[in-house]
């Protein structure tokens, strides 16, 4: 990076997919939820109701003990790639924050198995959902569904992002799902896969594919070192990212 510059890239990510290989609440209402909690993923998907209600009503669904619950986590894998991922955006100064609708408890015990010594404390490095256990019952509460969010997120990413970034700019999102979609839009550059892509496509939303966090990173490397910091990309107007997607995206 231009250390003349004004230019102060922070870094958002989601966790569910994009951190962990896999979604943990899936995982979790999968093998430990009553089987309608897929009714209320389909009024979910069909926007019928927001993140934050879905959430509530299938973890409503859920029969576990702690011991179990976290028997079933201990066997997520992350992205393998993510640990250097975040020691090179440590290095460089980018200031890293994880954004999730997933639930506390699930991604600070993920990220310690991974490795990770230092604290995640949800409302610091981390922005979720968060849950408790007692008993046989889960009480999920929601402290970063902000003030009235038009989309009832369970963690209002777009929220968390204007109050976090200050002054801060461009914004980097890194997501794969649909609970992303309103971050990406708020994003200056933003990295997706899967269901994300496929939405930043369809409603012509710039953004650099990526499979694992080394593409990121070597993407973001370049990004950041190609723009002079006057010229922070603003999306849709890209130019000089759409120029270095064709050079540093070889599929
Ligand atoms: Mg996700
Ligand atoms: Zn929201």
């Amino acid at each position: 990076m231009n250390q003349q510059t004004n230019m102060k890239p922070i870094i958002f990510s989601d966790f569910d997919g994009t951190i962990s290989q896999l979604d943990v609440t899936d995982l979790v209402l999968t093998q430990l939820a009553h089987p309608t909690w897929r009714e209320v993923e389909q009024e979910w998907a069909r926007g019928q109701i927001g993140s934050r209600e879905c959430l509530e009503r299938q973890m409503a669904l859920v029969d576990t003990t702690a011991k179990e619950l976290n028997s079933l986590v201990d066997t997520v894998p992350l992205d393998p790639h993510f640990p250097a991922f975040h020691r090179w955006a440590k290095r460089r100064g980018l200031p890293f924050y994880v954004v999730s609708d997933g639930f506390d408890l699930i991604i600070r015990r993920v990220l310690k198995n991974a490795g990770f010594t230092g604290p995640v404390n949800n409302g610091s490095q981390l922005f979720s959902s968060s849950l408790k256990i007692r008993g046989r019952r889960t009480e999920p509460s929601f402290p970063y569904a902000g003030p009235p969010c038009e989309h009832d997120c369970a963690t209002c990413k777009v929220e968390v992002i204007r109050r976090v970034r200050g002054s801060a700019s461009p914004v980097i999102f890194i997501g794969d799902g649909l609970s992303d979609r309103f971050a990406a839009q708020a994003a200056d550059i933003v990295f997706a896969k899967r269901q994300l892509l496929s939405f930043c496509r369809e409603n012509v939303i710039m953004c650099q594919p990526f499979e694992t966090f080394a593409d990121v990173e070597a993407q973001l490397a370049a990004i950041l070192e190609g723009i002079p910091g006057d010229e922070v990309p603003k999306r849709r107007e890209s130019k000089v990212r759409t120029r270095k997607l064709k050079v540093e995206v070889a599929v």
